[in-house]
């Protein structure tokens, strides 16, 4: 059974491994769970130190599981990826990020959303097309959106279909960031040329930032970034002794747990005024 090919072995056998059984039910609980409307979206906001306010907000994926309760992403995303049902997923996230966009602008609030996508979503042209029918269907522009891709997806082998997910992004004036930044192999000289607007530090390197050598690597690469005209932002904000250091570097953006958690839609309004205040 193990030789037969996915999605056409109708029973499992002692010869699957747990592992594979797990995938299988996953996919199939998935692919329901997009059908039936059980995923849902949290955010959470990156406060702009200059301006002292929050003026974008990232979209981090749950599932509500019937059986299982909310479930985070690294729980079905990895199935996601490794069935194909990811760029379902991406343009269901990138549908109701704009869906929620348009809500939020109607009720006066005026953010920008990141929503995340998946190196793999690169391979085909879901994201740019989901884009365009979701702007219009709900009345915003690319400005609105800003779409965090890991720098692994500069890395591929299909560095083409990367050039256009970029390329397509730029023209349709949605801002991109490399997420985890400094986690992939990152040869830096491909830094100079990327067409994106920021770069979000991985928070391993936020962690230790007490210790010297990891505060010199995180200013060092604030430097590079906002010498490079980007926009640099700090993951995994957690203490205050983080935040000031952050500030004292000259990082543009925070976001963590510092300052709010991720959070459903409706809690945003009264969290953005509380972050400002703060
Ligand atoms: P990510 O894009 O790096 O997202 C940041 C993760 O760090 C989130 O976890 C967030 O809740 C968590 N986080 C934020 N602030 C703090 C903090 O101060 N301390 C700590 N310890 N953690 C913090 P989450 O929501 O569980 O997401 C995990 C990963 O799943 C994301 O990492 C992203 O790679 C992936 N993911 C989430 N939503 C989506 C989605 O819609 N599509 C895709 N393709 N991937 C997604
Ligand atoms: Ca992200
Ligand atoms: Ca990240
Ligand atoms: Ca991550």
């Amino acid at each position: 059974a193990k030789a037969t090919a996915r999605g056409t072995c109708a029973v499992f056998d002692d010869t699957m491994t747990v592992e594979t059984g797990n995938v299988r039910e996953i996919e199939s609980d998935l692919r329901l769970a997009l059908a039936r409307g059980e995923l849902v979206l949290a955010y959470q906001p990156q406060l702009d130190v200059a301006e002292g306010r929050v003026t974008t907000v990232e979209a981090l994926v749950r599932w509500k599981h019937p059986r299982r309760g909310l479930l985070p992403p690294h729980e079905f995303i990895p199935v996601a990826e490794s069935t194909g049902l990811i760029h379902a997923l991406s343009s269901w996230v990138i549908t109701e990020a704009c869906r929620q966009i348009r809500i939020w602008r109607d009720a006066g609030l005026d953010v920008r959303v990141g929503v995340n996508v998946s190196t793999i979503d690169a391979q085909q042209d879901n994201v740019l097309t989901t884009l365009d029918a979701a702007m219009e269907r709900h009345g915003i522009s690319g400005s609105n959106l800003e779409v965090e891709i890991t720098e692994t997806l500069l890395l591929e082998p299909g560095g083409e279909a990367a050039k256009a997910l970029f390329d397509g992004l730029r023209a349709r004036g949605v801002h991109v960031a490399i997420d985890d930044f400094g986690t992939g192999y990152s040869a830096l000289s491909y830094l100079k040329d990327l067409p994106c607007e920021k770069l979000k530090i991985d928070r391993v390197f936020i962690k230790d930032m007490r210790d010297i050598k990891s505060r010199v690597l995180v200013e060092a690469i604030v430097g590079l970034g906002r010498n490079l005209g980007k926009i640099v932002v700090a993951e995994g904000v957690e203490t205050p002794d983080q935040y000031h250091a952050l500030k004292d570097v000259g990082c543009d953006m925070l976001q963590g747990f510092l300052f709010a958690r991720p959070e459903p839609a409706d809690r945003l309004p009264a969290l953005l005024g509380e972050i400002a205040e703060a």
